[in-house]
């Protein structure tokens, strides 16, 4: 192909957030020549948005916190599907990334003495979450940014070339991985501005690629979260775990419709918010469902004297996990008690002084006055669920990140398993940070072993992944009125993610889903472009259509099967938790079929974690053959 431009790596980082960052300072910390590769600007990554915090167990605020505490909670937040090795790893690791970050040149906010500020968030027993104002995931990416920087300029002193050893391609999106036999080869893509194709040539990839809110009409994510991640790694023979379960935060912004769905952080809660209801109830009380009850307070009085004495109270209702907060709301607006636009009212203007809120959640303050005319000092605002998160992605191992597929790994929100069926604020921060690390040593360790060894690329390979990337200009020039129109079909597939396969779900629903999903895939394969490469959005979107109808088609049919409800997945047919489904994964993988389910046990706790819980909480999640392993090891 004559419009090709090569590259060969040791390791390619597709995803530029804070997993591949990570990822990629620690492979070039190997000394391996890395590539990172982002279909956004640099620096434009979800983990920029991100808000709140990284949840760490420093005990800067609390010293009775530790790893084992912030463990503890991580599995309760995940319902205990968490897969038990990750957020074991998580818990310990995660303080001495934040350290580590301090060194890379970031700025967190401080404690009166000095000490690294940690504020309270849901699901957290203490306060956890290491924090830059309202604007930590901005703090995160500039520091990894200026390390990068920092590891080019070495590189320029050492080789004379700043790319010696690192180099970002930004605006690239991948479409493609190539494998020789069973491993990887390299990464397949093309530049958005030219549309020229390009080929990375790597026997190792690490996947950092977020997630997948695009799907749904409803999202806090941005447009480059289209699954593309979960579904290379679906393609390439990799598997994908826990897609049923998807994250609804509780508090995205309802009004004005232009933008439903924005992110309102979990620190307006931790900060002091709280949720009512048009009654002007404080309605968190009546939702506090069994498995908490004993951790929250009962009433407002002792909700309220928990943030000034965290010791001797119980924590307010509203820092339940998100996925008891978003079904609260839920059944609030269903039961005929929402605000005006839909949701319900999230009110700091009464609990913390004007300047104190402007200073704690100046982002929040400055979003609401441009885009609803809201005064968060002087009024409430109006907040509903929105998708925000997947728990789902590439099955991954635990210590390594490495995936099934030899040569491939995955961190951050691609990957599966570490937040179980919920993932608490704060806690995906501090995974990027301790699973990129692991996927770049993870990868470099891989490429070491190779030794000279090195996968091939073939012709065909190459003409394979650049004919399917044309597919859409080959439909669109064929003057047939068959020809569908991409943004109709992603369209029509989020407001249907959302009907049927949104936060509640029911049997029925989810199976229209599936139908439907194979006519909007039959439609997709007509999807059409004019035009040229050049910068065409209608040509990116026609190929990020089949990466979420790929995910889109895992998610239901996972939520079908799942005959409960737990954490991100609500079945409002089978309402309650069952113990038989605690210790089942539902497993993807892409046969010539389509989508292929199978179940597969979640690795079992080790007993000296299972001792750090009280018997009695763990009989509301295990089956009576687990709690036997609890009592031989709690003697
Ligand atoms: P991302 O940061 O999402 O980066 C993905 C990268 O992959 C991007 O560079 C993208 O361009 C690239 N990419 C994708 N597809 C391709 C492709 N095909 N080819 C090339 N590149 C590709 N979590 C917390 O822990 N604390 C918080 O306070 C918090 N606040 C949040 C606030 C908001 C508004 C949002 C949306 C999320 C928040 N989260 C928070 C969640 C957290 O930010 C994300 O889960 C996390 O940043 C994901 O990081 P990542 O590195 O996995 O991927």
């Amino acid at each position: 192909m004559s419009d090709l431009e090569r590259y060969q790596y040791d390791v390619v980082v597709i995803g530029a957030g804070g997993a591949g960052l990570r990822a990629a300072i620690e492979a070039r910390e190997h000394g391996l020549r890395t590539a990172i590769i982002c279909k956004s600007l640099f620096g434009k990554a979800h983990t920029v948005m991100a808000e709140g915090g990284i949840a760490a167990s420093m005990g800067n605020v609390n010293s009775k916190d530790s790893w084992q505490v912030h463990f503890r909670d991580t599995m309760r937040g995940g319902k205990f599907l968490n897969n038990p090795r990750m957020a074991e790893l998580h818990a310990q690791e995660a303080p001495q990334r934040v350290w580590e970050l301090e060194t890379y040149g970031a700025l967190f906010d401080r404690t009166p003495e000095g000490k690294i500020s940690q504020r309270n968030f849901g699901g957290h027993e203490y306060p956890r979450l290491a924090h830059v104002g309202d604007r930590t995931g901005l703090e995160l990416i500039r520091t990894l940014q200026q390390k990068i920087v920092s590891l080019q300029q070495e590189d320029l002193r050492e080789h004379g070339d700043l790319d010696a050893r690192i180099r970002v391609f930004a605006e690239l999106t991948v479409t493609d991985l190539l494998k020789d036999g069973d491993a990887i080869s390299g990464a397949f893509g093309y530049w958005r501005e030219s549309g020229r194709f390009v080929v990375f040539e790597a026997p190792a990839v690490v996947l950092a690629t977020g997630g997948i809110g695009k799907s749904f009409k409803v999202t806090s994510n941005s447009w480059e979260y289209t699954g593309d991640g979960h579904a290379l790694a679906l393609r390439a023979g990799a598997t994908l775990i826990n897609m049923e379960f998807i994250q609804f935060h509780p508090t995205g912004m309802v009004w004005p419709p232009s933008v439903k769905g924005i992110l309102v952080t979990e620190s307006v809660r931790g900060d002091g918010g709280v949720l009512r209801n048009s009654e002007g109830k404080r309605f968190m009380f009546d939702h506090v469902p069994d498995v908490f009850r004993g951790q929250y307070a009962d009433t407002e009085e002792e909700a309220d004297r928990w943030y000034s004495d965290a010791d001797n109270n119980k924590r307010p209702p509203e820092l339940l996990p998100r996925d008891e907060v978003a079904r609260a709301i839920n059944t609030e607006v269903k039961e005929g008690r929402g605000s005006p636009h839909g949701g319900v009212f999230l009110d700091v203007s009464t609990r913390l002084p004007a300047d104190e809120i402007i200073r704690r959640l100046p982002s929040m303050h400055h979003q609401f006055k441009e885009l609803a005319d809201v005064d968060i000092t002087a009024e409430p605002m109006e907040v509903g669920p929105t998708c925000h998160y997947v728990m789902g992605g590439v099955e991954v191992d635990a210590d390594t990140a490495a995936a099934v597929v030899p040569g491939l790994f995955a961190a951050g929100e691609v990957a599966g398993g570490m937040h179980g069926s919920n993932r608490l604020g704060g806690n995906s921060l501090s995974d990027l940070l301790v699973f990129g690390r692991r996927a770049g040593a993870g990868a470099a360790a891989y490429v070491e072993g190779l030794g000279e060894r090195r996968p091939a690329i073939t012709d065909d390979d190459l003409a394979a992944a650049s004919k399917t990337a044309l597919e859409p200009f080959t439909i669109g020039g064929a003057a047939d009125a068959a020809v569908e129109n991409p943004y109709s079909i992603h369209s029509e597939m989020q407001q249907m993610m959302n009907d049927l396969v949104g936060i509640i779900r029911r049997e029925a629903e989810i199976a229209e889903a599936l139908q439907r999903l194979t006519g909007l895939r039959e439609r997709a394969d007509r999807a059409g472009v004019e035009g040229h490469r050049q910068f065409n959005p209608g040509w990116h979107l026609a190929l990020d259509l089949r990466n979420m109808l790929d995910v889109s088609e895992c998610v239901a049919k996972a939520a079908l099967e799942r005959t409960e409800s737990r954490g991100g997945h609500t079945r409002e047919d089978f309402p309650a938790m069952d113990p038989q489904w605690r210790g089942v994964n539902l497993v993807c993988r892409l046969t010539d079929d389509g989508v292929e389910l199978t179940r597969q046990p979640v690795p079992a706790i080790r007993p000296e974690l299972l001792t750090l819980f009280e018997r009695t909480e763990l009989s509301k999640y295990l089956t009576d053959d687990e709690l036997a392993v609890f009592d031989e090891a709690s003697g």
